[in-house]
């Protein structure tokens, strides 16, 4: 029945088994939805195989996966995953925020490791069909959103190291709030050389499973020193501190203020060079701020000793990690391994000197003319998309 070749995803073949067992919902505030703790009752699933393609795409309740134990992902780790949010407007629509992106890196991830190939247009179909299925468990409050986690995985029983030859997409949905426990509140990060996360030659441009397994313990370190997250410093060699990179799960970026007379703002984060994932979340902050016009804005290498001068000069004006889980999240300090710290705290002095120097942009009076960070003007003219405020071509309806 197959003589065609391998079949692709095709949406019109989406079955739906409808679950007898629904899950009370959860409180949908901060306190209760910790990230990614509950799981709503349907999710998506397709299988596919070598020899005969895609499945047809399989609505049904939420609930074990039977996986033989020589699963080629339980051994190896062939294994990709997605990152992305729906969000539900005051006019009660919900939205996905440019989801062709995270369709798009989902199948760099999956060729990068072996793992088939899809119709990118009709996975996202599925999604929405799921999204519209499980309304009800999206929240409506600024701030809240459903996160949904694409997944691909090798399920070929066999423990030779090889090309799949089975696999099977997912898609599960959760409901969140605030990603930091802190809320919105600034986050220190830990400077960490010894651990690298991503190399030249490595897989730190996507996003497969493993990379993420030896986070884990790095994230405790830095725990242990009060810091939220780790921002990973690669050394180079060159002995300027080594590259700086990301941060666990955000991009970063520094707001740095020129030395000399031809003041300027930068606003810099590290460049794509392979060892950095392409967020989407960073993508727009680089596209926002440059239709801002009126700072340059830099993907370039950024050397950690480049942080450190400028702080101790007081140049660096603010710094902040963007990601689709906690969106755009200020940083006050960064925590080196001998225990001192650099602060990076939002420095309200300098921003007012840049408001009064280019008036009404960059640090963009508020209502009450209080200058506000870049940080909080990137945020509101996200949130103001997410939330359909504002009509946006990044906006995707379900
Ligand atoms: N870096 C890493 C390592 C990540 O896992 C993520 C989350 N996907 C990000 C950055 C942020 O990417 P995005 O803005 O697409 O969520």
């Amino acid at each position: 029945d197959n003589l065609s070749g391998p079949s692709n995803i095709i949406f019109e073949d989406l079955v739906y088994q409808r679950s007898r067992n629904f899950k009370a919902k959860p409180k949908l505030d901060a306190q209760t939805l910790k990230f990614g703790v509950f799981c709503t009752d349907h999710m998506l699933k397709i299988t596919w195989t070598e020899a005969h393609g895609w499945k047809a795409p399989l609505i049904n309740p939420v609930g074990p996966l039977p996986l033989h134990p020589c699963a080629q992902v339980l051994h190896y780790a062939i294994e990709c995953f997605e990152g992305m949010k729906a969000f539900r407007g005051k006019d009660g629509r919900v939205r996905l925020f440019r989801p062709d992106m995270n369709m798009d890196r989902l199948i760099r991830s999956a060729t990068r490791i072996g793992l088939p190939q899809f119709d990118k247009v009709a996975l996202l179909e599925c999604i929405k069909e799921l999204l519209r299925i499980e309304k009800d468990w999206i929240p409506s409050e600024e701030g809240f959103s459903i996160y949904i986690r694409p997944t691909m995985i090798a399920t070929d029983s066999l423990l030779g190291l090889a090309p799949t030859k089975e696999a099977m997409l997912f898609v599960v949905l959760s409901p969140v709030g605030p990603y930091f426990p802190s809320g919105l509140k600034p986050i220190r990060l830990f400077v960490d050389t010894k651990n690298a996360r991503a190399f030249p030659g490595g897989v730190g441009n996507n996003k497969v499973g493993g990379n993420y397994a030896p986070t884990i313990v790095p994230l405790k370190q830095a725990a242990e020193r009060g810091c939220s997250q780790v921002l990973y410093v690669l050394q180079d060699g060159l002995g300027k501190g080594g590259l700086v990179g990301e941060a666990g799960a955000m991009n970063v970026f520094f707001l740095i203020r020129s030395r000399g007379l031809n003041e300027e703002l930068e606003l810099v984060t590290p460049a794509l060079d392979g060892t950095i994932l392409p967020g989407v979340t960073r993508d727009s902050v680089l596209r926002l701020s440059r239709s801002f016009g009126n700072m340059k804005v830099s993907e370039r290498q950024l050397h950690f000793q480049e942080i450190e001068d400028a702080a101790s000069e007081g140049l660096v004006i603010e710094a902040f990690g963007t990601g689709t889980a906690c969106m755009i999240q200020p940083i006050s300090g960064l925590v080196k391994e001998d225990g001192s710290e650099i602060s990076l705290k939002f420095d309200s002095k300098a921003a007012e000197y840049w408001l009064q120097k280019l008036p009404g942009s960059l640090i963009n009076s508020s209502k009450d003319n209080e200058p506000i960070s870049l940080c909080g003007r990137l945020t509101r003219e996200l949130l103001d998309i997410y939330y359909g405020y504002t009509e946006h071509t990044w906006s995707v309806a379900v």
